[in-house]
């Protein structure tokens, strides 16, 4: 008999704009607009609805990208069950970012590997709107060198959305539907 949690917290770090509140508004409301608000710090609270394990309190951490007090980027990293690093495929110094995190992380939670979830976003952008980053090179750091999952995805079209927030929840052994 394997005991679930009843709660499980996801929390999406990454540079500011690279667009981790565009990906929990799609996954939430299914809605995604272009408009930038600046997040300080939002959590999401939801009932979520297992595949075959009944009802559990699902947790979203959205953060703003910067946090002023270290000391609150720790706590938020041990207490998170699963990670999004995000960064955005028009944005270098955003994967940059996500190699800090994940070496921070790694760091405060000691071990060679933690529930990583990288999130190539804005996948939807092509290289003449930007892109400079491809999946493949990402994906043989993320997946061959990290051993972390790795997706690309787009909160615009929609596209893989949904196989973010399930390989999140693949992390911590969670049984679910999305993908
Ligand atoms: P955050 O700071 O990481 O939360 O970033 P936001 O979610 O606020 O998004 C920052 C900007 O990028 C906004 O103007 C969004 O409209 C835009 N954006 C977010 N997701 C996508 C996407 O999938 N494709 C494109 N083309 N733009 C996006
Ligand atoms: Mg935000």
């Amino acid at each position: 008999l394997s005991v679930r949690p009843t709660t499980v917290r996801l929390v999406f770090l990454g540079a500011a704009g690279v667009g981790k509140s565009a990906l929990i508004r799609r996954f939430l409301h299914d809605l995604f607009d272009h408009k930038y608000t600046r997040t300080v710090e939002e959590l999401h609270v939801l009932e979520y609805d297992t595949a075959g394990c009944g009802k559990m309190r699902l947790e979203i951490l959205d953060t703003s990208g910067s946090y002023s007090f270290p000391a609150m980027r720790e706590l938020c990293i041990r207490h998170s069950d699963a990670f999004a690093l995000v960064y955005a495929v028009d944005d270098p110094g955003s994967f940059e970012e996500v190699r800090r995190l994940r070496d921070e992380i790694l760091e405060l939670r000691g071990g060679k590997s933690a529930p990583i979830t990288v999130v190539g976003s804005k996948a939807d952008l092509t290289e003449a709107e930007g892109r400079v980053l491809q999946a493949g090179e990402a994906m043989s750091t993320v997946e061959g060198e990290w051993a972390a999952d790795f997706v690309e995805a787009s909160a615009r079209t929609g596209a893989n959305t949904l196989r973010v927030f399930g390989s999140m929840l693949q992390q911590v052994n969670l049984p679910h539907r999305l993908s």
